[in-house]
């Protein structure tokens, strides 16, 4: 359903790119200054042209030219500086990663940059590279115009990392921007019961007849209306040696959301497909930390469902109950993710996960706060709240904080239930959904929630040339990765 195709990249040394220019037909290059372009190739007219044209050369800007060789090879040169962040070097990287049709073979290099300038610059122009892997489409001519191979002259990356780290990202795009009558919630269940066998994954799947059975009150509220195979899918990845407590994933993946009898207006509705975004996401970071050996157990949870409308559509003021016992009043039926994500978190922290991290395109109050360029992240370890602005920061996934501040929970209460599902003001809704989730999250496991406000930036965003962005996969990845941080 997805396949995920990558140049071959080879990591040189500087010496050897003298004799194998002839081969390329673009070089991207990052430098610090003008003087750097003395190390690079074509140096005389890159000076030449960058002063006749007047370029301003300050961090984030990026030249384009053509060598006057037999292939008119482009090169494509960015300008950085010490103060810029992962986040900038890809926004860098991602403007001198656009090839032309018939490119086949591309360098990549950081003339002038030594040490860790040099390998930052270099591993935002792969990550950027591995990033433009195409996305599945059903057009029916369609070009794609990606090298097949890439040298990167520098000292050599642990390239099955980036590798693992940019499939991850990719499964989560490619799943997301399938189309609703492709990738239903049968079908996403059926692909990923394929997923888990390839790469040795326990599946287990808790149908709506079994949700019944341990009454689930809250997601088989929205499921009610249309027996498409919803049900949450439960993955095990098991270590051969673990060395840290278990962690869970958990993603909100209703396939298609209409908002329920609360029905969405068209402009609110289209692009509601990718509302599955946070189990892709969730899925993506299980696989790129499978494929990278990760020493703890993984377990991913992924809530399959549709937030559809028709005669048994569940309806403001009823009453449900959720797995735990928790009574919920319904107030607005596009408020369905927090719905499915509440069983979901219940059962999930049953099995004491010491680390649970769950990934939704939740609510639009997040985007109101937030815009799409960063991610709102809640968690229930306020000590933790500068490390995850820090792996935000090291990963050029960026994410901030929000308050779980109990006195919020007011606006919850409920005349007839133990909690409401939420307000119709709306006001602070990405708080209040986060309150409301916490509510299920059972024996205090450390907890990160992260609202995907960035799920979908138009144009792109850091290493992601699609509007669709996979976001939280790389931004999981540094923070487990961050020696640091103990779960
Ligand atoms: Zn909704």
């Amino acid at each position: 359903m997805t396949t995920f195709k990558v140049p071959r990249v080879r990591y040189r040394k500087s010496a050897e790119l003298a004799a194998e220019l002839g081969r390329y037909q673009h070089i991207a290059l990052i430098v610090r200054k003008a003087a750097d372009l003395a190390h690079a190739p074509f140096a005389d007219i890159l000076q030449k042209r960058l002063k006749a044209q007047g370029v301003t050369v300050k961090p984030g800007a990026v030249f384009l030219t053509e060598a006057p060789d037999e292939h008119g090879t482009t090169l494509a040169v960015g300008f950085a500086d010490d103060a810029m962040d992962t986040f900038a070097y890809l926004e860098l990287a991602r403007k001198l990663s656009r090839f032309r049709p018939g490119v086949t073979r591309i360098a990549l290099l950081a003339p002038g940059l030594k040490g860790s300038a040099q390998k930052e610059a270099l591993r935002a122009l792969v990550r950027c590279l591995y990033a433009q892997a195409p996305l599945p489409s059903r057009q029916t001519v369609r070009t794609v115009n990606l090298p097949a191979a890439a040298d990167v002259y520098g000292p050599g990356e642990d390239d099955h990392a980036l590798r693992a780290a940019a499939y991850g990202n990719h499964l989560a795009r490619a799943l997301s921007v399938l189309p609703e009558n492709e990738l239903g919630p049968a079908d996403y269940v059926k692909h990923v019961k394929k997923l888990a066998a390839e790469n040795g994954w326990r599946f287990r799947f808790l149908d709506e007849r079994r949700l019944a059975a341990l009454g689930a009150g809250a997601f088989l509220a929205v499921t009610r209306t249309r027996a498409a195979g919803a049900g949450i899918v439960h993955l095990r990845y098991t270590p051969r040696k673990a060395l840290r407590p278990p962690v869970a994933l958990v993603g909100k993946g209703i396939c298609y959301d209409t908002g329920g009898v609360n029905l969405k207006p068209a402009r609110h509705m289209y692009g509601m497909h990718e509302d599955m975004m946070g189990s892709a996401v969730a899925l993506g970071t299980l696989h790129a930390l499978a494929q990278s050996h990760a020493p703890f157990r993984i377990d991913c949870y992924l809530a399959i469902a549709e937030n559809a409308i028709g005669p048994l559509s569940y309806r403001p003021n009823e009453v449900v109950r959720a797995v735990d016992g928790t009574t919920i009043e319904v107030v607005h039926t596009d408020a369905e993710g927090r719905m499915v994500l509440a069983d979901t978190l219940a059962l999930a922290t049953r099995e004491r996960p010491g680390l649970i991290i769950d990934y939704a395109t939740l609510t639009g109050a997040c985007v109101y706060a937030l815009g799409t360029r960063m991610t709102g992240v809640f968690t229930n370890r306020p000590e933790l709240t500068l490390r995850l602005i820090e792996a935000g920061r090291a990963s050029g996934e960026r994410v901030w904080p929000f308050p779980l501040a109990e006195d919020y929970e007011a606006d919850l209460k409920s005349d007839i239930a133990d909690i409401k599902q939420c307000t119709l003001e709306g006001e602070a809704d990405h708080i209040l959904a986060a309150l409301f989730l916490k509510r299920f999250i059972a024996h205090d496991p450390t907890w990160i929630h992260l609202d995907l406000s960035a799920g979908r930036h138009k144009g792109g965003l850091g290493a992601i040339p699609t509007d669709t962005t996979g976001f939280g996969v790389d931004f999981t990845l540094a923070l487990l990765a961050d020696p640091a941080f103990a779960w």
